[in-house]
């Protein structure tokens, strides 16, 4: 099992406590903020998988630890997350393309329980994913 792996079944036990990511929100531990608003806050990935890797995250989670969490009060955050994903590629000049991750538990290798957008881009991506 490799390191990576080892550790994401470390953490995979899906919980609502406080992650993070709630340090990174009220700025206790630092991070390269690239879009805040009072929604959402969009920050560089501290172990980047390709030229730009940005987090995209509400900065109120609302029981959503993970997508699979997603109750119909979420619709408006959840899209506009989304929204927020596109405006913050096109900032960083994403304009061949890039993608949108969200990892969702155990199998879907989710680390940090506060839902979060990856934004990946600055290189040719593969399909499938591993
Ligand atoms: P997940 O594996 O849950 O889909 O994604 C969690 C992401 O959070 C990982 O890509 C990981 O590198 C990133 N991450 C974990 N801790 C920190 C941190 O303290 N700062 C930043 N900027 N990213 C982090």
């Amino acid at each position: 099992m490799a390191a990576s792996e080892k550790e994401a079944a470390l953490a995979a036990v899906p919980t609502d406590s406080p992650t993070i990511f709630d340090k990174i929100i009220k700025k206790e531990i630092p991070s390269t903020v690239v879009y805040e608003d009072d929604k959402v806050l969009a920050f560089r990935d501290i172990n980047p998988q390709a030229p730009t890797h940005i987090l995209i995250i509400p900065k109120v989670k609302d029981g959503l630890t993970g997508l699979a969490k997603a109750e119909e009060r979420h619709i408006e955050i959840l899209g506009y997350l989304l929204y927020i994903a596109k405006v913050v590629a096109k900032q960083e000049g994403l304009g061949d393309g890039f993608r949108i991750v969200i990892n969702d538990g155990p199998n879907g290798c989710q680390s940090v329980y506060h839902l979060h957008l990856h934004l990946l881009g600055g290189r040719q991506m593969n399909w499938p994913p591993g």
